[in-house]
């Protein structure tokens, strides 16, 4: 299509593939759901599933003093978590950066990187802030009084065996540190700890979404589902034992109960069957690291959404016969693969906002950009798109007489479809564990289990969120609540309770520490 004389064409189809129609939502959500049956029921499949040994959430009266330490995301975070036990809690933290070096060089550099990380937090005073003496966990263990107590966040797929044990199966996110994967990740902490001589011990392992997860329920009194939708996205949730099929007859499925399930939801569609694709998915699919993983991911997250903008973008400076976009200029930043981050797209977005968040107009939506004619424009959407223009400016790398209005709505258009897409695909995993939880169904001939308990009951229902996506993006929230609506309906879409787990990896890292010590 892009090879056409038929400019609007070109526009209209980029468009139509991005539109997520009610049907196709549905039969989304039934995937989703029984990608959730099948890895519940067995190893190996491409939604991970994982069982956590997290077998119950906090309710906010928990206490105590725990360090944390956070590796799965832009930077690594150490920090030192104080529970309250009245649903508060204070931290004090340091990122460190990982460099790319590190990321694909030998896991053993990485976690040696990782033990100097808490090292240094725990000796050195920042500059700004001195630090008072550390105090010593209250860890009422005898005999090890001077140990710290940490809990490590580890946001990828990991097979866990334990609340503090388990074996790396992939890496995500950019990551591809050599000799890691089918090792335990404790272990190779816990060495890197010994090998420096460091007096702390990492009982529990968390992924970043069972933080969300349990910090949510500490700071709110309840939760049941914690999701990320930062540089990837995953969702954890409370399911009952009975149906988590693969513990076969081991102690954990004797005990039966309830216990937190780490979805790994980044890899729905890794069979590529059911979510549309474009030319500009595949694009970015095929020169990813990965490609055919994370397929869901690819669609949603922080770390693909720029780049599936650019991949439109560069496409219309690039069309035959005649560029479609910027004059056919393109910039360095442009011209590089990863180049234009998400955050960029949010700014486009705010840009067009300004000030005060209004509501949806007509104007939102794509102007016919073949008779699109700057004198026809109301003040108020000159005044917008100049701000988008400036943004543009300022972010791709243009000089201010390379960019039109007109160029400056079709960049916003193509950020809005993205973004859009990706918001409603995010309700479609939240309703799916709505539904897998019994707390709704979807629309009525599509779905094999009738909504049973808590389903009457009127209470909120708790989700944890974290990340710059959903925290950030204009409107994000929003649009996720529009696939809700139609998925599982209005009535159970108001009560879902969605709230910033703010500090999630820290906190639920400290609580999952505290449920391991006590077990010890
Ligand atoms: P992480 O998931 O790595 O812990 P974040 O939640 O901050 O960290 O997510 C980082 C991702 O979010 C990056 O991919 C980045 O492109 C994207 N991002 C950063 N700032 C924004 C923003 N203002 N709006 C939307 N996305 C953003």
């Amino acid at each position: 299509a892009l090879f056409s004389h038929d400019a609007q064409r070109v526009f209209d189809d980029i468009d139509r593939h991005f539109q997520l129609s009610k049907e196709t939502l549905v039969e989304l959500t039934q995937a989703f759901i029984d990608e959730y049956r099948l890895g519940l029921g067995s190893y190996g499949k491409p939604m991970a599933m994982i069982p956590t040994f997290v077998t119950g959430v906090p309710d906010g009266t928990e206490t105590g003093t725990f360090l944390a330490l956070d590796l799965g995301g832009t930077n690594l975070r150490v920090c030192e978590v104080v529970l309250n036990g009245d649903k508060t809690f204070s931290l004090r933290q340091q990122k460190y950066r990982v460099s790319e070096e590190l990321k694909t060089g030998e896991a053993t550099a990485l976690f040696d990187y990782l033990a100097d990380s808490v090292d240094a937090f725990l000796t050195e005073n920042t500059p700004s802030e001195p630090i008072p003496p550390m105090r010593v966990p209250t860890m009422p263990i005898p005999g090890s009084q001077d140990v710290v107590h940490l809990g490590l966040t580890f946001s990828f797929p990991v097979e866990q065996t334990a609340l503090g044990a388990g074996k790396i199966l992939t890496w995500t996110k950019g990551f591809s540190a050599k000799n890691a994967i089918g090792h335990d990740v404790v272990q190779l902490l816990q060495d890197a700890f010994d090998r420096k001589h460091l007096h702390v011990k990492c009982v529990a392992l968390v992924n970043d979404t069972v933080g969300a997860l349990l910090s949510r329920a500490y700071t709110a009194g309840g939760c049941i589902l914690g999701a990320i939708f930062g540089t990837g996205t995953n969702g954890a949730f409370v399911e009952q034992v009975a149906n988590i099929t693969k513990l076969g007859n081991s102690d954990a499925a004797a005990k039966g109960g309830l216990m937190v399930v780490n979805t790994e939801w980044g890899a729905f569609n890794n069979s590529r069957s059911h979510l549309p694709s474009t030319p500009f998915d595949n694009a970015l699919d095929r020169r990813s690291i990965n490609p055919r993983f994370q397929a869901f991911e690819k669609f949603v997250s922080g770390m693909y959404l720029g780049e599936i903008a650019r991949n439109i973008i560069m496409a219309l400076i690039d069309a035959a016969p005649k560029p479609l976009l910027l004059s056919g200029k393109f910039t360095p930043l442009l011209n590089t693969q990863w180049g234009l981050d998400t955050s960029v797209m949010s700014d486009i977005e705010n840009a067009w906002e300004g000030e005060k968040r209004t509501e949806p107009s007509s104007e939102d939506h794509m102007p016919p950009f073949t008779e699109f004619d700057e004198s026809k424009l109301s003040e108020n959407t000159k005044a917008r798109l100049q701000r988008v223009r400036t943004t543009m400016v300022q972010r791709l790398g243009y000089e201010d007489e390379d960019v039109t209005l007109r160029d400056a709505a079709i960049v916003k258009w193509a950020c809005g479809l993205i973004a859009r897409r990706a918001a409603l695909l995010s309700g479609v995993a939240v309703a799916a564990t709505l539904i897998q939880t019994g707390r709704a169904s979807l629309p009525a001939g599509h779905d094999n289990i009738t909504s049973s308990e808590g389903a009457e009951k009127e209470e909120k229902i708790g989700v944890g969120v974290d990340g710059s996506l959903i925290e950030h993006y204009p409107h994000f929230e929003r649009m996720m609540r529009e696939s809700l609506k139609i998925l599982v309906g209005e009535h159970i879409e108001k009560r879902v309770d969605i709230g910033m787990a703010k500090d999630g990896s820290g906190v639920g890292a400290a609580l999952c520490a505290l449920m391991a010590s006590k077990e010890m």
